[in-house]
């Protein structure tokens, strides 16, 4: 029974949201329920049955509501803390290397986290008496505070305040220090009630002089709860809405009130706005200070008071206290960073880091704090995710390329019909540089749409075709694989080289066909969508595979399709530019070259922001471009989550455009829910022409390739992220002609105007995913589609990305010192801590 590992599996299993996670063999229901069930022999025998009655009653897990499932996981996480604290068993072999226990030390725990085991340590040192404790369970020594003692054992915190806690995932006093707070309220700086301004986001400190919870007389859905604070130069209302059934409990209402007593110091956070009563704040976060009846005082913690993310039923006093019991544990911390990394980056030493960020006694105090977190956290994601790219590189593959070669000179002299810009000039050159060695290759090419990604790709596949290897080209959909497939043959041809389209609407004697010529190597190169890795194709000497859009596959998929050939090199390719902080947290473990330059002669498209007002303006330029010969699209967001209304939104914009505003001219549809073959006629009827009005979901996002259209509309422009936007645009502008984009918006309001016009002004999809991020989060920039973003518990993308850069740079430098870390045991040991929460499942083997 391997103590550790299942402490961990239950804190990962907490991080997941108590979701049962699936690992690679069993799901942690069913890891736990067989792992509590054979205790180590050496735990004591008392202690063995608790645990396999406690495993036993894991099997129901599936079958358990949240709360449920949150409680049995605090209890079984208290079990083991106690089990390890005051069990005798031998360590286990520690997944990294520690330093050699020596073979006399009497009692040591089982812990190999290193993190802990040296924290561990220390504690010894100062107190090795009580090491070799008695086994009475409870209690222990007064006033000395173990980092993995549960929080049920800190002064002022009982069992049901722990239970309180457990809901936080706070189980341990380590895990309440590392539980930073959302905000800090600085005295020193209030906002004033008087003061307030429309549309600031602001805290405001006041006593509380009433409040009332009811539900709407109108709305047996709607509970409101309304309070009054006073502060020195004024007072204001603040109601707060809950929605649904159960907060018209009276029972909850009562409870909502008792939380807020009369008298109590409350902060209220939330963006101003202008009611009929005056200012007052939307929807604010609440939160009680100081309860008249309680002895905790802010005061007492200085100017500044930490604000902690709650959920209900824990109060904000309750955490507070629990940090301040734990600060005592603060010494015990491990400093993991070298003493030199701290010195050359300026960062707080940990447990000042730690103390400061709960309480810190000044701005500057709470800003070293911050930093030196933030830097942990993006410091080990950069080195775990360097440390993965090593272990690929410690692959190796024969695939040894040349740089240059007849192939390559034919096809730049004879075929390519232009001179390579700057930037794909660079981004060969890295390329054509990693495919001379031995190292596969695994790199991210991010360029923006027509920035000239494919003959880039052509390029690299044509090295390896010439040293008789075989490529593969991979497009998420039927339509951009033919396209690219269409680019390739007329190419390909004139060097006299075969290349085939696989797909899943490839009749079979073809697809038979083409098994055969890729299995015998007589086939250079297949370009296809995922039909590419489906079981029965084999390639003969597969030396690079290609990966266009590389963001709407899955990782599994990608996976697959390198696994057809030994180790092949891959290049994979974005059209969707993202913000460096964002590349760097999600392909830090990828080289990556960017195309930030568009080949010559493009004209911008013209851009402008309309309103519904000009709709028929906007039609007779439609009119006016069709009469040139060209086409138009219109483009509807997404309505809902709900696909049927999407759907109806985009079946009745067509039928409306086709009947009553353009019935001289023939209107298409495009829609997510067609049939692929119903897209492929309505792409082809646009294609060739005839179509003149395409009305689209975003589905036209991808791939769809028609120079001779001149104009997109976009209604309800302000739904969309920007790079969305900018992405959507790419659509027109392919041809020589002057292309337009039209954002249609009936908002008014500010911020959506202000992004908007970001698009009016810049074609530079880098600037405009930068600027996403801002306005919107990394959420908006990657599109619902996909995060895979790791959650910080502090570094924020948008706002850290000097650390992120001093961070990553760090790692470099670490992993080119020592690349296994040996150096550093207190390091490694809590990169292994970290990235075990990261990767989550993993560890259920
Ligand atoms: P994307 O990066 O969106 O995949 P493509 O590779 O499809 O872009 O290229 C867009 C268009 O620009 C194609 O018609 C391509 O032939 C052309 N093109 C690419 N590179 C250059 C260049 N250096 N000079 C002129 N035209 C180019
Ligand atoms: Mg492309």
């Amino acid at each position: 029974m391997d103590l550790d590992r299942l402490q961990k599996a239950l804190q990962v299993e907490a991080d997941n949201g108590f979701n049962d996670m699936q690992g690679n063999q069993y799901r942690f229901s069913e890891f736990i329920c067989l792992s509590f069930g054979q205790p180590s022999p050496d735990i004591p025998r008392d202690r063995r049955q608790q645990l396999r009655d406690l495993g036993g009653k894991f099997a129901d897990y599936r079958h358990l509501g949240f709360a449920d499932r949150r409680n049995l996981l605090a209890e079984a996480r208290q079990l083991l803390s106690q089990t390890k604290k005051y069990s005798n068993t031998a360590p286990a072999t520690p997944i990294v290397a520690e330093t050699p226990t020596p073979a006399n030390t009497t009692k040591t725990t089982s812990k190999k986290t290193a993190k802990k085991v040296v924290a561990k340590a220390a504690t010894k040192a100062s107190s090795s008496a009580k090491a070799s404790s008695t086994g009475k369970s409870k209690g222990g020594a007064r006033g000395a505070i173990d980092l993995d003692q549960p929080v049920q054992y800190l002064p002022g915190i009982g069992p049901k305040s722990a239970d309180r806690l457990a809901k936080l995932n706070l189980f341990t006093v380590r895990d309440v220090l590392y539980y930073y707070p959302r905000d800090h309220i600085d005295y020193a700086k209030q906002v004033n009630i008087r003061e307030l301004t429309a549309g600031d986001s602001v805290t405001i400190v006041g006593q509380l002089k009433s409040c009332n919870c009811f539900t709407s007389p109108r709305n047996s859905k709607l509970t409101i709860f309304d309070l009054t604070l006073k502060d020195s130069s004024g007072q204001m209302r603040l109601s707060r809405f809950f929605m649904g059934a159960r907060f018209a409990s009276r029972g909850w209402q009562e409870n909502q009130k008792r939380q807020f007593p009369k008298g109590a110091t409350v902060a209220a956070s939330g963006l101003v706005k202008e009611s009929k009563y005056g200012m007052t704040l939307d929807n604010p976060e609440l939160e009680v200070l100081e309860s008249p009846d309680q002895d905790f005082e802010s005061s007492k913690i200085g100017k500044i008071v930490p604000i902690y993310p709650l959920t209900e039923g824990v109060p904000a006093d309750l955490v507070r206290r629990a940090v301040v019991a734990s600060l005592g544990a603060v010494e015990q911390l491990q400093e993991t960073l070298p003493g030199g990394l701290r010195q050359q980056y300026e960062l707080a030493e940990i447990r000042d880091a730690i103390a400061g960020i709960h309480f810190p006694d000044s701005g500057e105090v709470l800003a070293a704090s911050r930093k030196r977190l933030v830097f942990d956290e993006f410091f080990y994601l950069q080195l775990g995710l360097l440390n993965r790219r090593r272990q690929q590189q410690g692959g190796h593959t024969d695939v040894v390329l040349e740089p240059t070669g007849k192939l390559l000179s034919q096809f730049y002299d004879e075929v390519l019909p232009f001179t390579l810009t700057g930037a794909q000039q660079r981004v060969v050159t890295d390329i054509l540089s990693n495919l001379q060695t031995t190292i596969p290759m695994n790199r991210l090419v991010q360029g923006d749409v027509g920035s000239g990604k494919t003959v880039v790709a052509v390029i690299a596949l044509l090295a390896a075709i010439q040293a008789g290897y075989q490529g593969a080209l991979m497009a998420p959909t039927e339509v951009l694989a033919e396209q690219h497939y269409r680019k390739l043959v007329h190419w390909f041809n004139q060097l006299h080289l075969p290349v085939e389209l696989l797909t899943g609407s490839t009749k079979t004697a073809k697809r038979r066909e083409i098994h055969r010529s890729l299995q015998s190597g007589e086939l250079p190169l297949l370009v296809g969508t995922h039909a590419l890795i489906e079981d029965p194709v084999q390639f003969d000497r597969l030396g690079l595979v290609v990966i266009d859009e590389q963001h709407r596959f899955g990782v599994q998929q990608r996976a697959r399709l390198t696994q057809k050939g030994e180790n092949p090199h891959i290049l994979t390719m974005t059209a969707t530019p993202i913000p460096r902080t964002m590349a760097l947290t999600l392909h830090g473990d990828l080289d990556v070259s960017q195309i930030d330059e568009l080949p010559p002669g493009r004209k911008a498209i013209k851009t402008t922001i309309v309103t519904p007002k000009k709709r028929q303006e906007v039609y007779d330029m439609f009119r006016r471009e069709i009469a040139l010969g060209r086409q138009v699209y219109v483009v509807l967001p997404l309505v809902d989550e709900s696909e049927k209304l999407d759907l109806k939104s985009a079946i009745v914009a067509h039928q409306d455009f086709q009947t009553n505003v353009f019935p001289e001219y023939k209107v298409g549809l495009l829609h997510g829910k067609m049939t692929s073959a119903e897209k492929d006629a309505a792409i082809t009827a646009f294609r060739d022409n005839e179509t003149h009005i395409l009305v689209s979901t975003t589905v036209v996002e991808v791939g769809v390739d028609v120079p001779n259209a001149s104009v997109m509309m976009i209604e309800h422009a302000e739904r969309f992220g920007l790079s969305q936007l900018h992405q959507l645009r790419g659509r027109v502008g392919r041809g020589a002609a002057q292309s337009f984009c039209l954002l249609m918006t009936a908002s008014r309001s500010e911020t959506s105007m202000q992004r908007l016009k970001v698009l009016e002004q810049s074609q530079d999809g880098f600037f405009i995913s930068e600027m996403d991020l801002r306005f919107r989060g990394p959420g908006e920039v990657l599109g619902s589609r996909q995060s895979g973003l790791p959650d910080f518990a502090l570094a924020s993308l948008v706002e850290d990305q000097e650390v992120l850069e001093v961070a990553r740079d760090a790692a470099e430098k670490a992993m080119e010192k020592d690349p296994t870390l040996a150096k550093w045991p207190a390091m490694r040991a809590e990169l292994e801590y970290r990235y075990t929460r990261l990767l989550g499942g993993a560890i259920l083997t």
